[in-house]
């Protein structure tokens, strides 16, 4: 496609983008700055400034103690409920705690206790290591009986729907799947899998990391046992706010959380010496939360709410497709592939495209010498570059750009000018 033409294209995709005045709702210091790793770390809403400075000043620094009765005690639930509508899930079924492999170790646990005489956990090699290592630890924790398979992949992009069938068998007690890859975006079909581990007995334990704010789903519906996810990604909470669990309604009577801490007791404050668990999702929660990062949660959760989960994957589909259109037109010339699946039904909110100069063209479009665009991406081992489309405020011509970027920094092989050796954070 002409470069004009398509240029013409992402500004009319802009003006007519439902959901365009939410970008001005975030603190956005130059539009020279193109940030394309909202799911990492989402960027920081301009509510969240003013909110903070006053939980800092008004509340712990006047009011003290007190904010905890008026601000902070419930906060973990109510931010729960507002969470629920964007993943699907009822009131009551959330809650916000931890961090998200914490989670994962406690409802992983529970779910383990529950099914005793099974000895099986299935997951798949593209899940987030964090969930593996979580997993690995369970079985030393349990007993040598126990068992971890993993579903392999076909291509390093994806995994067949047979594949991970195949895995789940009688004897699996658990699954533990990342519902979007983390590095190429895989999605998998959350219905159908939840159905074939039920028929087989088995638990589902979803990680909602890529998908939270970003993805619509209907985790009831879908008949889902357990989820966890991060709340810094696409939700917006900023840089290590604690995570979200969710528990099936009725499972929650069934499940007992394996860190009996406090916060999770049916009555804290009256400090009997026996642990009762609390009713409900609360039981899954352990101690005092970080106060500041829990509170830095709730204006990302209700914008997105305000926007609906529904217009923001309609736009997330479309940001994509639009870069994989570009990527196919422009960008296979000079050896990038696709990372990712190029069904959009099969995948989230970001798009990997690989290339054998991956990490030095990232750091390219990082810190430009000769451009006066920044691009902020990631960069994945061992050569995928992920491009995460944030659609509260990723723009159609920030894709536009960002495409002629990667076509300029190849034809001018100006990633020569880098190093490859590795930052402690990529
Ligand atoms: C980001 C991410 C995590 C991170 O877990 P933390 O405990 O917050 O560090 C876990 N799982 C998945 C799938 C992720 O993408």
């Amino acid at each position: 496609m002409n470069v004009n033409r398509s240029r013409q294209i992402a500004e009319e995709m802009d003006q007519q983008d439902l959901l365009k005045h939410f970008r001005k709702q975030f603190f956005i210091e130059s539009d020279d700055t193109i940030y394309l790793d909202g799911n990492s770390l989402g960027r920081l809403p301009n509510t969240t400034k003013t909110l903070l400075s006053e939980v800092v000043e008004k509340q712990w620094g006047t009011k003290l103690i007190e904010s905890w009765n008026r601000n902070w005690y419930q906060k973990p639930a109510q931010l729960g409920d507002k969470i629920a509508p964007i993943i699907g899930a009822s009131p009551g079924e959330v809650i916000v705690s931890d961090s998200t492999s914490l989670n994962l170790y406690k409802l992983a646990h529970a779910a383990l206790k529950y099914q005793k005489g099974k000895t099986n956990i299935v997951s798949d090699e593209l899940n987030f290591p964090t969930d593996l290592y979580i997993l690995q630890g369970l079985i030393k924790e349990f007993d040598s009986d126990y068992t971890l398979e993993l579903a392999r992949t076909h291509d390093g992009i994806s995994i067949k729907t047979e594949e991970i069938k195949s895995k789940i068998t009688k004897k699996t007690a658990l699954v533990v799947l990342s519902l979007v890859a983390f590095k190429s975006a895989f999605m998998y079909p959350l219905d159908e899998i939840t159905q074939y581990a039920h028929d087989m007995g088995a638990l589902v334990l979803w990680d909602l990391s890529h998908v939270a704010g970003a993805v619509e789903i209907e985790l009831n519906q879908s008949g889902a046992d357990m989820a966890v996810g991060c709340t810094y990604k696409y939700l917006n909470g900023g840089p290590g706010s604690p995570a979200f669990l969710y528990v099936r309604k009725e499972l929650q009577e069934k499940l007992n959380s394996p860190v009996q801490g406090w916060f999770g007791d049916a009555r804290p404050f009256e400090f009997d010496l026996n642990y009762r668990p609390a009713k409900g999702i609360r039981k899954f929660l352990t101690g005092t939360p970080p106060v500041l990062n829990l509170m830095a949660i709730e204006p990302g959760v209700d914008m997105i709410n305000d926007a609906g989960i529904g217009n923001i994957h309609d736009k997330s589909i479309k940001l994509s497709e639009f870069f994989i259109s570009l990527v196919v037109s422009e960008l296979v010339e000079p050896g990038f592939t696709l990372g990712s699946p190029d069904d959009a039904n099969q995948r989230g909110s970001h798009v990997s495209l690989k290339h054998r100069e991956a990490y030095r063209i990232c750091q390219a479009l990082i810190q430009p010498k000769t451009s006066a665009i920044k691009i902020i991406p990631d960069f994945r081992e061992p050569d995928n570059i992920r491009f995460g489309f944030t659609p509260l405020y990723t723009t159609f011509t920030e894709v536009w750009q960002t495409v002629r970027r990667l076509q300029e920094i190849v034809k001018t092989k100006e990633y020569e000018n880098y190093g490859d050796e590795r930052s402690e954070v990529t």
